[in-house]
């Protein structure tokens, strides 16, 4: 069985029912939720003049490979209506891996883990609550180690 390591977030409509029928497409389509975070609020990354984000992680464990999974959180996605005229502006959903396993994955289409992910507290936080000893496989540190080193400025505040 692998585990993926989700964020889901979004920062347009009814935030909190987005992230709730996400996982529910999660859950049905790529396999079970062993862990879930808290939900998470913090103020949008880049382009600020627009609402704040909810965030939220989630362990699943799936048959699918990292690829079938990326497929399959697209297609949620479009499901969901997702709406996004500009690079970092508003979106009704956001589905991202974080990690697959320990795999280093860098393609056109998929790169995992995640970049950038150590440089926001967003994803950090969330993913410290349910996999703090979790380490990096290209960093080395772990999620702990790498949020106590994070000097992104924006508050993640658990609802
Ligand atoms: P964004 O919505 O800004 O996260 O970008 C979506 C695109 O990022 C997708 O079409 C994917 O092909 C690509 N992508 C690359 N790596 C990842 C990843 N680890 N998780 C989700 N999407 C990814």
């Amino acid at each position: 069985m692998n585990k993926a390591y989700l964020l889901i977030g979004g920062n347009m409509g009814d935030r909190l029912a987005n992230l709730q029928n996400a996982q529910t497409s999660i859950q049905s389509q790529i396999g079970s939720i062993i862990l879930s975070s808290s939900i998470y609020e913090t103020a949008a990354w880049g382009l600020e003049d627009q609402p704040s984000f909810l965030n939220q992680a989630f362990i699943v464990e799936t048959t699918f490979t990292a690829h079938e999974v990326l497929k399959k959180l697209l297609a949620i996605e479009q499901s969901m209506g997702r709406i996004r005229q500009q690079p970092l502006g508003p979106r009704t959903i956001d589905l991202d891996i974080i990690f697959f396993n320990d795999q280093i994955i860098h393609t056109e289409d998929l790169t995992i883990p995640h970049p950038q992910m150590q440089k926001r507290n967003f994803v950090l936080t969330p993913l410290n609550e349910i996999a703090p000893e979790f380490i990096h496989p290209e960093l080395k540190q772990t999620i702990n180690q790498l949020l106590i080193d994070c000097s992104d400025p924006l508050l993640c505040i658990k609802k």
